[in-house]
Parts: C-alpha cells; structure tokens; sequence
C-alpha cells in the first residue's frame, strides 16, 4: 500500500500532453493556449480620441476659441490637414486628424456663434489614446501555457485571430461494473441499485474540461469485464468503478494484468479510496476506482483530476489549500490517513469548517454538504477550535450574496 502523494506523482510521471488542435477562439475559452501569440500591428492602430469632443492644435489659439471645419465619426477619418483655429468635432475611437494635438470633451467646451470655446483647462495632448499605447506589434500578448480566459479571447480577436492552438480536451471512457447496477432513469428493486458513478464521475470529468464518454457497464465476469475495458481504450484514459477490491466478484485488476496491462499500484494509504488501481494498458492510463460513491469521487479527485489537467496543459493541477479554524474536534483513530469530507464556510476574512457528518465511503451526502477536503493523519486528533489546511473542492461558498462592495 502506497501514500497519496507518491501514487500521484506515479501517476503523473505516466501521463503525457494531449496532441494539440486548432479551434475557433470561442471553443478555446478556459483552455490552455499551446502557441505564443505575437501582435501583427499595434493597438490602437492610430492615435485616436478618447471622448466625444472636438480636436484641434493646441498651439494655435491664444483665445482658446475655434472655429469647427469638420465632423469625424467613429469608422471614418480625415486625411486633410485641420488649418490653425479650426476645431473638427471627433467622436470616441475616430483617428485624430492631421493638424490635431489635444481632444477637448463635448462637456468642457461651449458653443459660440461660428464655433466653440473652453469653459475647463484642457492640457496639451489631452483625452487622445496613442497608437500603440496598449499594443506594440510583434509584442507576446498572450504566452503558450495561459490558461485562456475571456480577456486573452477578445484580445485575440482584435489582434486578427479567428483559431488558436490548444491542447485538445481528453476523452475520458467511464466504464462501471457489477451485476446490481440498473440504468439511470429505473426504479431499483431489492438488492439492485441505480448506476450513480458513471454520472457523477462523469460530471467531475466535464468539471475539469473533459469529454466524458459513458461505456455503461459490465457485467461481474472476467470476459465482459476484459470486453469493456478494450472498449474504453478507444478513449484518451479509462476510468472504470467498483470491482477493484478483494471480493469474490471484482475482476477489473485481474483483467487489466490479463490484458497485458502495467499495474503500477493497487491499494492507496487512504480512507475513503483504499481499493483504486492505476495501470497503463495499451499506452492508455486506466483507473480503477473503487465502486463505493464518495469513494470513487475521492479518487478521481486525488488521482484522475491533476492528471487531466497535466495532460492538458494545465500548470496549477492541484486545489487551493486554505488554513481554516475547526468548529468541532476531529479524531482519525485508526491506521490510515482520512480525507474528511468539510464544509468550509467564510466570515469576515475567516475560514471556519466542520465535517459533513457520517462519512461513510457509501454516503454521497456526506459530499452534497462537502466544499473541502481535510487530511486527517492516521492516530491524530485536532482539538476544537484549532486550526488546520483544508484543500478547497469549490469556492462558491466565497461568492457575495450582496451587491459588490457591500457586507
Ligand atoms: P464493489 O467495489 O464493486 O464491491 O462496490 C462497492 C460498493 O459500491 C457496492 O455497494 C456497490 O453496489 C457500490 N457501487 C459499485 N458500483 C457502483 C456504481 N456504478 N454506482 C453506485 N454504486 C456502485
Ligand atoms: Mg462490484
């Protein structure tokens, strides 16, 4: 039995870049960009203005009076040169015309007979946005390895860009096992439960970008388990879940080693998620979850999760740790490490986090309640009201409730 950590450097010692794919930006959003970007011009391409107002030379009027020759809207521009005392009125993004040094605001001039005055000091050079001023050609704008978010999109497009390269999306094949599983959608008899795993680790795949691809299930025997395993290779990585233990019935480790497959490990020092194997089989990663549901969803976390994101170019692959205050005592009496299902709650700057109560490996709402994850060491206890790294599952409890910049 191996610790956590060295199974998942195990694991990510075996996993390799997905082949990159150009897509159009939209598609790229959230993903790991796997080119550099370069600016092929500067942004702005033309000094501009940036108000509603009128641009004139700022040299050539002593009574801070113009005359206005000229109107230039946005998506057109005046190539003729603006004659001393002229003023053209210029509206936001419109290139400064020839002849121009400084754009005064609608709001700060008043009109006179034949033009316009200042009413407010206007320095020299005033409200005009420079060419180049937010882009230079040929800067990096966006570096390979970004993760790509709705900035570097847009930023992307008014650079010219319609695709960018990624790293595409692993294809993850959920294979679930055993001969009490019935469909989704069924209403279970005595001694038959509903196939729960294959959706929620299927819903933890798309969580990390994924694509799952639900192979259904096999049935208890060597061959059919053997049958659906080389189907899930068809995918970037299997998952499959249950029948990974030691019991009569559980024939996923002995079929992957049938299939000529590496077992790299069997049996984690971990509570929930004892019985979890990795392997490669056919250069593929597969990963032999075990069939309790929170600890199948442990599992994929601890393992299936960073290994995704390494695939896929991701260089942050593991949760934010927070050091959160324990409103209860926490106790791990026996010989394995725990990883407590918490509800980590945030009051004025402060964690403060409980367990989710009963934490059976079989109880999945001992995770509906769960927003973090606490390591308890085997043959520790932490006393109430001491504080301890809590590894944060999902940060929503952080979001306000009330408008923006108010408590
Ligand atoms: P196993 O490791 O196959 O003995 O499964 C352990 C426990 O998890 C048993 O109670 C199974 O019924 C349950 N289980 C296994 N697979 C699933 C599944 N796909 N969905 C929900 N529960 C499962
Ligand atoms: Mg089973």
């Amino acid at each position: 039995m191996i610790a956590i950590e060295e199974a998942q450097q195990i694991v990510l010692s075996r996993t390799r870049f997905m082949p990159m794919e150009d897509v159009p930006l939209l598609q790229a959003a959230g993903r790991v960009i796997a080119e550099n970007v370069h600016a092929p011009w500067d942004i702005p391409m033309t000094d501009n203005s940036a108000m509603d107002g009128y641009a004139f030379s700022s040299t050539t009027s002593v009574r801070e009076q113009w005359v206005v020759a000229g109107f230039i809207p946005a998506g057109s521009e005046q190539t003729t040169l603006v004659a001393p005392g002229e003023a053209v009125k210029i509206m936001t993004g419109a290139p400064i015309p020839p002849g121009c040094d400084t754009v005064a605001p609608i709001e700060e001039v008043e009109q006179t007979t034949n033009g316009i005055r200042l009413v407010a000091k206007v320095t020299s050079g005033a409200h005009i946005r420079r060419r180049g001023e937010d882009v230079r050609a040929n800067d990096l704008v966006v570096a390979s390895g970004s993760v790509l978010r709705p900035q570097e999109i847009g930023l992307m497009v008014s650079l010219g860009r319609t695709e960018v390269k990624v790293y595409r999306k692993v294809r993850v094949a959920i294979l679930a096992t055993g001969d009490e599983l019935l469909d989704a959608g069924s209403i279970p008899v005595s001694g038959r439960i509903i196939n729960s795993n294959s959706y929620s680790l299927a819903a933890q795949v798309l969580e990390v970008g994924g694509e799952p691809i639900l192979i259904g299930v096999a049935a208890d025997s060597g061959e059919a388990t053997r049958e659906k395993i080389l189907e899930g290779l068809h995918a970037d990585i299997l998952i499959t879940t249950g029948g990974v233990s030691v019991g009569d019935r559980d024939f996923v480790k002995e079929s992957i080693q049938a299939l000529s497959g590496e077992l790299l490990f069997w049996k984690v020092n971990m509570k929930p998620g004892k019985p979890v194997a990795f392997a490669i089989l056919e250069e593929k990663p597969v990963f032999a979850l075990p069939g309790n549901p929170v600890a199948a969803m442990v599992a994929f976390e601890m393992f299936v999760r960073p290994a995704m994101l390494k695939m896929m170019g991701h260089t942050r692959i593991f949760r934010p740790v927070v050091r959160a205050n324990l409103l209860e005592e926490m106790k791990n009496g026996g010989g394995r490490p725990h990883l407590v299902r918490m509800q980590v709650t945030l009051k004025h700057g402060v964690y403060m986090a409980t367990s989710t109560g009963n934490q059976s490996s079989a109880n999945l709402t001992s995770l509906t309640q769960c927003n973090g994850l606490m390591k308890l060491d085997a043959n520790t206890t932490i006393t109430s009201g001491s504080s301890a790294e809590i590894t944060l599952l999902d940060r929503g409890f952080e979001m306000g409730e009330t408008a923006y910049g108010t408590s």
